[in-house]
């Protein structure tokens, strides 16, 4: 509901009478925070895994009025925290109508204003500012301007206007005087060459700024908050020492510090409520646990540059591009469950390979084994949580005697099934994991998940074109034995097909 006061004769009383709150934009977040704290609302929602780490402190920098810095690798949600601080202003902000710096109609700064306070008086209209316009957000980049940032001097209109180009009427504003009486984000800070944080550090400290020579007076009332990355923030020379000095709040942001925090945070990001009208979808737990799994595995891999960071959009994008392969297969075949299986894992590499930097080693290999690796670790994982103390005896025996499966992402869920029928006790572990009554697309999920899982664990073997065969020692083993003394050998082959070992 916007407040009643159409002009500032009608502001001016409800600020004296308390019904309209008027002080700096610092102590309206601060206001407003301790009112959220008091009534024990939720400060940001949908910021997961930070309730006992970050959100504290950015509390505590708030109610200090500090302008602060979140520091941070990619993927850390730090924009997303900066942009939750919109819900801490008022509601509304009464302000001079079509100022481009939201002036307050009590006290403006511009000449322009002025002038019209001047003439107006009480009767000046007043307008009200909806707190999603207060929000300015700036990402740096080394060719951001003082011009952008701050503003310019307009000659023309000064000779126009027969005015000194020190006049504040001559300027044309940039983006933080716009942010004035509201938030000003900065993402990537060191980013900002040396010569435009020295003027966002005198704007910030003494309201004022040189723009080609001239002395600009702008006393702007913002809170300023940044993101950067700590490589980038830390190495000397990157952020001027007087801005630094500024920035009251240093606060460190970090990955999900569990599995189930990250799965949490995918739930909520990724596209999966597709809506297709074709199939039901049903994702299992272990595909989700193995999609988050390769974040985690990226994250201390040593073949994985750590300073650049493996950020949460991976596993989002992976589940995306996994349940894409499920649907594609699904339509393909018909089918009107669509199941995930950890097969379509490997086949959405394409959603892991962009999220992360590689050390020298990981060029080495390219970034399609990494992350061949990185799943099979993963898979690794999650099947021990899944079949921890499994007898699969039965099942490994079966390839260890020759048998070989050709199971790939393709496959229909009731062909996987007849394929996979005649590996005596597969069936039977895989219902485990599929739940009960499962429908024929959850059950060959689930007995693809067991196939990988002593794949991972290298109790069989796969190519990667899908072919399940004994392990590599059995068939070693299997082939000297049958193997006459003195007889060389080309390739050891089994069962005649070509072997793609990875
Ligand atoms: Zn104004």
């Amino acid at each position: 509901m916007i407040p009643k006061a159409t002009t500032l004769g009608e502001l001016r009383k409800d600020v004296e009478a308390g019904r309209v709150a008027r002080r700096p934009v610092k102590s309206e977040i601060r206001d407003n925070l301790i009112a959220k704290l008091r009534s024990g609302e939720t400060l940001f929602p949908g910021i997961i895994g930070y309730d006992d780490s970050v959100v504290p402190q950015v509390v505590n920098a708030v109610l200090s009025r500090h302008n602060f810095i979140l520091l941070g690798l990619r993927g850390q949600a730090k924009t997303r925290i900066l942009r939750a601080m919109t819900s801490l202003l008022d509601e509304w902000l009464p302000v001079v109508p079509g100022c481009e710096i939201h002036d307050d109609p009590l006290a403006p700064l511009c000449a322009a204003c002025r002038a019209r306070v001047r003439a107006e008086g009480d009767a000046l209209p007043i307008a009200w500012l909806g707190r999603e316009a207060r929000y300015v957000e700036k990402l740096a980049t080394p060719d951001v301007t003082i011009a952008d940032m701050i503003g310019d001097l307009d000659p023309i209109k000064a000779a126009r206007a027969s005015l000194e180009l020190s006049d504040e009427l001559t300027m044309h504003y940039g983006l933080i005087p716009r942010a004035n009486r509201g938030i000003f984000a900065i993402n990537e800070l060191p980013d900002l060459a040396g010569k435009i944080q020295v003027g966002l550090f005198n704007i910030l400290q003494e309201g004022d700024v040189q723009i080609k020579g001239y002395p600009v007076r702008l006393p702007l009332d913002l809170q300023v908050v940044f993101s950067a990355n700590p490589e980038d923030y830390t190495a000397r020379g990157k952020i001027i020492t007087p801005l630094k000095d500024r920035i009251g709040s240093e606060i460190r942001t970090h990955y999900p510090a569990s599995r189930q925090q990250a799965m949490q945070i995918t739930r909520q990001e990724a596209w999966t409520a597709r809506g297709s009208a074709a199939a039901e979808l049903v994702i299992p737990d272990y595909v989700r646990e193995v999609v988050e799994e390769v974040a985690f595995q990226a994250r201390q891999d040593q073949k994985i540059d750590k300073r650049s960071g493996v950020s949460q959009r991976l596993p989002i994008s992976l589940l995306e591009n996994v349940i894409s392969n499920a649907e594609r297969r699904a339509l393909a075949a018909g089918e009107r469950v669509t199941v995930p299986r950890i097969t379509d894992v490997y086949a959405a590499i394409p959603a892991i390979t962009g999220k992360f930097e590689l050390e020298y080693e990981g060029e080495l290999k390219g970034a399609d084994t990494v992350a061949r690796d990185l799943i099979r670790a993963a898979v690794s994982l999650v099947y021990d949580g899944w079949y921890p103390s499994a007898d699969m005896r039965q099942v490994t025996e079966w390839f260890d005697l020759g048998g070989n499966l050709q199971v790939d992402d393709a496959l229909p869920a009731a062909e996987l099934l007849k394929r996979t029928g005649q590996v005596q006790g597969l069936h039977d572990a895989a219902r485990e994991g599929a739940g009960k009554k499962p429908s024929d697309p959850a059950l060959a999920s689930a007995v693809d998940f067991v196939l990988e899982g002593l794949y991972a664990h290298r109790k069989i073997s796969r190519s990667t074109e899908g072919q399940f065969q004994a392990a590599e020692q059995v068939k070693q083993r299997t082939a000297r034995a049958a193997e006459p003394l003195g007889v060389e050998r080309d390739l050891p082959l089994t069962g005649g097909k070509k072997k793609y070992y990875n």
